[in-house]
């Protein structure tokens, strides 16, 4: 590949919004989860680390192009302000990519794509030193890993990973429920996702889970919140991160849908479940909800001791009344609102309330379908 260019993958997650992607494999290499369209009909591939490493050499070439241009534009060798005009004219998709992440610092980077820890542990090792050293001012290396992988992982294997410079991990757990993750085919166990988040921990990365919000159904929801508390109360993970189920052509979920397999809940049932989920946990994690997908984005905080505030935001909106509850989880849908407070703000809620009417036909309600449709805009 020329050294004006690298290769990228399809995603990274929303906490490394200006991290350095660099793909080190394609594609996932299990692919059968039934909630998941990312990877769906693409064939996994591990990439050969002399490839991975002309990448990472792409990097530093368009690094040093920059630094040069400052120089020339008596900018001193600062990046910021060149990566910044190229962030408005960039020359392809991995020139912005090392704008964005220069002029946010420099020293965060993302290995895509689905599960690198399956990479032969020697193998990521030499990567990740590598890219230490050709680009040293990157402190944070990030990955997503699957839990099933990092439990067939040894400690010490993830120790050797950690001290070359991986320093976190994103898991997505999704559920600690097996019949859900059975039915999902999610391709683990509760036990598994407890021994792999387990040696992670151990070998001291910091460790984020993802737990997707609706999974069980309207059949399976209450053990899907119960139970994923239980697995994330074991593991203990550094952060737990929360998104809501969002169900989009494609995924093979759709498909159960359609033919009644799977039955969605509404946003109402959806919160009871966050709701017990919370109540259940008594790690000592940081939860976060930085998703769109989220109803509630403000949910957040450090257990145990932001537990009861994070109650009281679900119990503020379970208080509302029939028709502000519909406002607001339009106004969401929309983009409008970002939170509860925003349901103070008369021009949000009038532009809000004329949505509705528009989208409601009979000037009532607005169909759950509608606003699940509302939804599959953000994924
Ligand atoms: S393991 Fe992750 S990327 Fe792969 S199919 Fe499942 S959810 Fe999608």
């Amino acid at each position: 590949m020329a050294m004006d260019s690298f290769e990228l993958g399809p995603i990274r997650p929303p906490s490394e919004a200006y991290s350095l992607l660099l793909r080190v494999t394609r594609n996932c290499p299990w692919n059968r989860c039934k909630f998941c369209h990312v990877y769906k009909g693409k064939k996994f591939e591990l990439r050969p680390v002399e490839e991975v490493k002309q990448d990472i050499l792409a990097v530093k070439a368009i690094q040093d192009r920059l630094k040069e241009t400052s120089w020339k534009s008596g900018y001193g060798g600062s990046v910021e302000a060149v990566a910044a005009a190229i962030l408005n004219n960039p020359q392809n998709e991995a020139s912005f990519n090392v704008a964005l992440w220069l002029y946010h610092g420099g020293t965060s980077a993302f290995l895509q794509d689905a599960n690198t820890l399956i990479m032969k542990t020697d193998e990521l090792v030499e990567v990740l030193k590598f890219l230490k050293q050709t680009l040293p001012t990157i402190t944070r290396v990030t990955s997503y890993g699957r839990s099933k992988t990092a439990a067939k992982k040894k400690v010490e294997e993830l120790v050797q990973l950690r001290e070359a410079g991986l320093s976190r991990l994103h898991i997505g757990l999704e559920s600690g429920y097996d019949p859900v993750l059975k039915y999902m085919d999610k391709g683990v166990t509760a036990a598994e996702h407890i021994k792999g988040g387990k040696n992670i921990m151990a070998a001291g990365i910091s460790l984020c889970e993802y737990v997707l919000l609706g999974l069980g159904g309207k059949k399976m929801w209450r053990e899907h919140a119960t139970e994923t508390a239980r697995v994330l109360n074991e593991i203990n993970p550094d952060f737990i991160r929360l998104r809501t189920l969002t169900i989009k052509a494609g995924m093979p979920l759709y498909e159960e849908v359609k033919n009644g397999n799977f039955i969605r809940q509404t946003d109402e049932e959806i919160i009871e479940g966050e709701k017990l989920l919370i109540e259940n946990l008594n790690c000592q994690s940081n939860l976060i909800s930085d998703h769109i997908t989220n109803l509630l984005q403000e949910i957040e905080g450090k257990l145990p001791e932001d537990k009861d505030r994070m109650l009281d935001t679900i119990a503020k909106f379970q208080a509302l009344s029939p028709a502000e509850k519909q406002n607001f989880k339009l106004g969401r849908r929309l983009g409008v609102y970002e939170g509860l407070d925003d349901l103070g703000s008369p021009p949000k809620h009038d532009s809000v309330e004329q949505a509705r009417q528009r989208l409601s036909g009979d000037g009532k309600q607005v169909d759950e379908e509608t606003i699940y449709s509302l939804m599959e805009r953000f994924i």
